[in-house]
């Protein structure tokens, strides 16, 4: 089946009870039984809901995966990956990642004895001098937040196998439209949900994929475990975002071609990272691992000074300035004072995310708009 289709399909079967087209929102905690531990798969809401259990297989099958677990946040979908992990373990992983997943790693995991390798990963083969005896688990994020950085799925999975690691691939960016890191051979795919699967920005969610029988057992039995499960109104609206998952991937995809297009012309910007340029460093990896180029793009002004970023996000109208991200609605923000404030400067600077870097989450009103309301507050800085 086709992605379109599935995304209208799939895990969506008529109710039982009534017809009902759509999934119901199974608001209960617990569920009656004829005999004790005599029950139809659902015992307790905590361990799973057939709200969530639809959207679970809606997901799965976007991502041409067999098992999906939903969970009340993408940070909770990847602190239960780590918790695969024993005290001693090592985990490498990009130096430009999510601000959060770098928090929990660096202030959480690492209080609780795992090592995290932070590193540039644009060549897989800079992974080799930190695999030993201890490392388990390369976590990927492709394409990168916020500098857009392309790593190579594929040679990361051709490297880990040898060594038996793990990788897990943050596909939050691209969302199953455009990449499905599981065909290119990674054991587990992570969603923030909240961003493009959600994608009008009314849940918070998260969510892990795989193919392989034991890790989702082990991952589920760490879930109910430890409760980072979601609720079956927010299952429910994810399960109607995603009927228009492809639709607005495209205008998306569109509208961010244009913006970045247009932001490359003019005179008081100086870079705009966006993987669809040919100059793109992993341009060529972009292009045989991605279906488009995605509506996220940063760029930096020549005039590198805080202030002026400041100006600018003051003077849009139509973009709206906050954090997140893969809404229907136009968003933009400010990586070093926002999204990464919680990487130290030095630290942030070197990495490339420089006092003017502006980041976009491009929507899908109309083109038009979005570059005129651009024009407009640029010419004002
Ligand atoms: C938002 C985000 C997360 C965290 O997800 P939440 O749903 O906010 O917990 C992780 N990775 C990336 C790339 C994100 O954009």
């Amino acid at each position: 089946m086709k992605f379109g289709t599935k995304a209208v399909h799939a895990g969506v079967e008529p109710d039982p009870s009534t017809g009902a087209i759509m999934t119901p929102i199974y608001q209960t905690s617990t569920y009656v039984q004829e005999e004790p531990s005599k029950h139809k798969g659902y015992a307790y809401a905590r361990g799973a809901n057939p709200t969530r259990n639809a959207l679970q297989k809606s997901i799965a099958a976007l991502e041409n995966g067999k098992y999906a677990l939903c969970f009340s946040s993408g940070m909770g979908a990847t602190d239960t990956v780590i918790k695969l992990l024993n005290q001693g373990d090592e985990v490498i992983t990009s130096n430009d990642l999510y601000g959060g997943s770098y928090r929990m790693f660096k202030r959480v995991f690492e209080r609780l004895g795992i090592k995290f390798h932070f590193i540039d990963m644009a060549n897989p083969d800079n992974i080799i001098p930190f695999v030993n005896k201890n490392t388990k688990l390369i976590w990927l994020e492709t394409p990168s937040n916020p500098l857009m950085n392309i790593i190579d799925i594929e040679a990361c999975v051709t490297l880990a196998k040898k060594h038996n690691l793990l990788v897990a691939v943050d596909n939050t960016f691209a969302s199953p439209y455009l990449q499905n890191p599981l065909d290119l051979g990674a054991d587990i795919v992570m969603h923030s949900v909240t961003k493009y699967l959600g994608g009008h920005s009314d849940v918070v969610m998260g969510a892990l994929v795989t193919n392989q029988e034991k890790l989702h057992q082990e991952l589920a039995f760490i879930q109910n475990s430890c409760g980072a499960t979601p609720g079956p109104q927010d299952s429910f609206l994810v399960l109607r975002g995603i009927k228009t998952l492809h639709l607005r991937m495209e205008r998306h995809c569109l509208n961010g071609k244009k913006i970045a297009e247009y932001l490359r012309n003019h005179p008081k910007v100086d870079h705009v990272y966006w993987p669809g340029f040919a100059d793109h460093p992993n341009h060529e990896i972009a292009k045989k691992q991605m279906r488009d180029f995605g509506g996220m793009l940063s760029f930096t002004l020549k005039d590198d000074r805080l202030e002026k970023a400041f100006d600018l996000m003051k003077m849009v109208q139509v973009f709206s300035l906050a954090e997140s991200l893969g809404g229907v609605e136009s968003l933009i923000n400010h990586p070093a004072s926002m999204t990464h404030a919680s990487i130290p400067r030095e630290e942030r600077i070197k990495n490339g995310l420089v006092d003017s870097l502006i980041r976009l989450s491009i929507g899908v009103e109309d083109a038009e708009d979005l570059i005129e309301d651009l024009e407009q507050a640029l010419h004002k800085i």
